[in-house]
């Protein structure tokens, strides 16, 4: 791989997997790695063998609004069926449907764009560069506020132990 291509899929996976975390982390009292896991999770069809053709190609499936519900209704499925608590195995799925839902929404929005409607084919997109250092400062800088802005975030916590001693 050109190192060029490298550089700007380990900068979007970063972007991808911090926005997941800040989400979780932010916003729910979720374990916030589920930010990280399912930030990441859709781009796992980089690993699809190329055989295997559409809808298993990357921006195919598992970049649909339709994976992401039926992943996020699975986990709490499961979550259920293993006496998990009503209220935690609620937290975990609206966690998961933050981080895969900031994917889709990000990736929808770069000129490839993603399939709204699967099954149907689409490709509309307003073709914006998501992953460019703009975009990219811009997700990172929001994560970042979401995570102070947070009452108990941890850099807060940080700041006001030395602060106020
Ligand atoms: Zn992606």
């Amino acid at each position: 791989m050109e190192p060029t291509r490298f550089a700007f899929l380990a900068g979007a996976f970063a972007t991808h997997a911090f926005v997941g975390y800040a989400l979780v982390r932010g916003v729910t009292d979720a374990d916030p790695r589920l930010g990280i896991v399912f930030g990441l999770l859709p781009d796992a069809d980089f690993l699809f063998p190329a055989a295997w053709g559409w809808p298993f190609v990357h921006r195919g499936i598992t970049h649909t609004p339709l994976f992401a519900l039926a992943l996020v209704a699975g986990c709490y499925a499961v979550a259920r069926s293993r006496r998990v608590a009503v209220a935690r195995s609620r937290r975990v799925a609206v966690a998961i449907a933050l981080a895969i839902g900031s994917h889709l929404a990000i990736d929808s929005l770069s000129p490839m764009g993603i399939d709204w409607l699967f099954p149907l084919e689409t490709s509309w997109s307003p073709g914006l560069a998501v992953h460019g250092p703009v975009a990219t400062a811009l997700l990172w800088a929001t994560s970042i506020g979401l995570l102070a802005w947070r009452r108990d975030a941890r850099p807060v916590e940080w700041l006001r132990r030395r602060l106020v001693r």
